[in-house]
């Protein structure tokens, strides 16, 4: 390649797509390198008889005009090209804990009502919840696209108040109500121990909003925004895996690839995850410190999806996602057990466009510890043998039997069914050892759990998941913060709040 790039992108996951895209809007010229052959990492979709199933977008939040991702895919110029469904605002969330349901519907002060409704002795709990998390979700600037005096000395001072877990625990001694305030933890693969109430502010607060599907699968965003990119300039590199980073002293260079490919830039950002980045470096161009606290970081649990197509007509199409937890504890990784697979899981209905009263697919996720998968790690996809067939196939039934409970005439519906483990997440979307939500944030130790655009290399960025936080919502505010490192980023945010 003998092009210099002025920014070089690894990874086209959304992370790696919005900065590119905002960088490029900027007049700089840049690429973008991609392992798979094709974009998105986690927006991607794959196709089993004739549906269309998501891989790691099940459902947005902020969508709403004048919401945060409204305008920043405004801003981008692509939220015409999206085609998405509001769930129910009545209840987009269903939670089955123990022998109760319970539903969160959109809007807070229908979440409200509702709650009192089922609650009605614990009325100055639920405000004083209420209360809390809008004020936390309000006060993090970027996060609502608010002018920000950023400096990164102090910037997530904000992010860091205390324990999720101990926060609802110290509002009521209901445990019904704590179980269901907490009851979304799969979203942020939740612990009572560790998880930081910004974290389960942000997100509870992204979905209370109100809450859509992608019609047709989250890929579409990935094809918007390649096409927004590659039109502004961008070039985007398929089908090579960025390998080492090639240096002149103490800056690097330039990117070489698994195919020998060579791309040069004066600056370069790492949308993948920080252990792999790590792994691209030499020992002796970055202190063995830093490189062993990136490597070393705790990562999230990773997931067992089952994907169900069912026979037409058969399913009704539910405009919710369902989650399950029989007994009756929501924190489903405190007592994780293997032998016990699933203990907890959520479904989400596929939306498509054909038929919008029956569902012709879901998806079923269930947290999964890398170490049931580890004795295959050195096999790559479709060829892991018979073995691994019959652990997934296991798997798989474990599910059904357990879905049964809650839809008794299930398998009668089944059309076929397919299914991924953590090496199928860690080999599509490069995370290490298939880590969900990407590295784990602790409250217990946020120096270690929340990261910085900038690196100890000079011209080496940060942007993605495992910047300061995962999902639609927490990767588009980061690539935000990553290209602040090369524009101002107030004007930036008022660039994106004016279309
Ligand atoms: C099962 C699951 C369900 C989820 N559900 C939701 C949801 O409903 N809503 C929500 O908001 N969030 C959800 N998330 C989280 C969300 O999908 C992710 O946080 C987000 O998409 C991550 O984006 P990213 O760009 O950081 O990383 P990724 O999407 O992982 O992208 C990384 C990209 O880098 C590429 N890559 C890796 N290594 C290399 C290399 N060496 N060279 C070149 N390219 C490389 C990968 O192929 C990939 O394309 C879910 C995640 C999972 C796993």
């Amino acid at each position: 390649m003998s092009k210099t790039y002025d920014i070089v992108i690894i990874g086209s996951g959304l992370g790696g797509l919005i900065t590119g895209n905002i960088l490029c809007r900027k007049g700089f010229k840049v690429a973008i390198v991609e392992k798979n052959p094709y974009p998105g990492g986690c927006l991607q979709s794959f196709e089993k008889d004739g549906v269309t199933f998501d891989t790691g977008i099940h459902y947005v939040g902020g969508l709403k005009k004048e919401q945060v991702l409204y305008k920043l895919f405004c801003y981008l110029n692509i939220f015409r090209d999206l085609n998405i469904r509001e769930m129910d605002v009545n209840g987009f969330d269903r939670f089955l804990i123990g022998t109760n349901e319970y539903t969160y519907p959109a809007g807070y002060s229908k979440f409200q009502e509702k709650l009192e409704s089922v609650f009605p002795k614990e009325k100055d709990a639920i405000v004083e919840y209420i209360n809390k998390i809008r004020t936390i979700a309000n006060s993090v600037s970027l996060y609502n696209l608010k002018p920000i005096d950023y400096d990164p000395k102090n910037f997530y001072d904000k992010f860091t108040h205390g324990n999720a877990w101990t926060f609802i625990q110290s509002i009521t001694k209901n445990t019904k109500l704590q179980h269901l305030l907490a009851a979304q933890n799969s979203l942020y693969a939740g612990k009572p121990e560790s998880t930081f109430l910004f974290v389960h502010a942000l997100i509870t607060n992204h979905y209370l909003e109100g809450a859509w599907r992608f019609v047709d699968g989250s890929r579409q965003l990935a094809d918007a925004l390649v096409n927004k990119f590659t039109t502004l300039g961008g070039d985007i590199y398929f089908s090579q895996k960025a390998v080492q980073f090639r240096f002149h002293q103490d800056s690097i260079q330039s990117a070489v690839t698994d195919k020998k490919q060579e791309f040069s830039g004066k600056r370069f950002i790492s949308a993948i995850h920080p252990y792999h980045t790590m792994e691209m470096i030499e020992p002796d161009k970055i202190r063995r410190s830093y490189r062993k606290r990136l490597q070393n970081l705790d990562n999230t649990i990773s997931t067992f999806s089952l994907y169900i197509v069912f026979k037409d007509g058969t399913f009704p199409y539910m405009n919710c996602n369902c989650y399950y937890y029989p007994n009756g504890n929501v924190w489903g990784l405190s007592y994780y057990d293997e032998k016990k697979f699933p203990q907890s899981f959520g479904i989400y209905p596929l939306a498509d466009s054909i038929d919008k009263k029956y569902t012709r697919a879901i998806s079923v996720l269930a947290f999964m510890d890398y170490r049931e998968v580890e004795k295959w790690e050195n096999t790559t996809i479709e060829m892991r043998g018979e073995e691994y067939e019959k652990f997934k196939e296991i798997k798989s039934q474990k599910v059904i039997a357990e879905m049964e409970r809650y839809f008794p005439d299930l398998r009668t519906k089944i059309k076929s069914y397919t299914s991924a483990t953590p090496l199928t997440l860690r080999d599509h979307t490069g995370t290490y050892r298939g880590a969900t939500y990407g590295i784990e944030r602790d409250c217990r130790n946020p120096n270690n759990s929340l990261l910085f655009p900038r690196t100890k290399i000079s011209n080496l960025y940060l942007t993605g998941q495992n910047l300061s936080l995962h999902g639609m919502l927490g990767v588009s505010m980061g690539a935000l913060l990553t290209c602040s490192e090369f524009m101002d980023l107030n004007r930036l945010i008022e660039e994106i709040n004016h279309g």
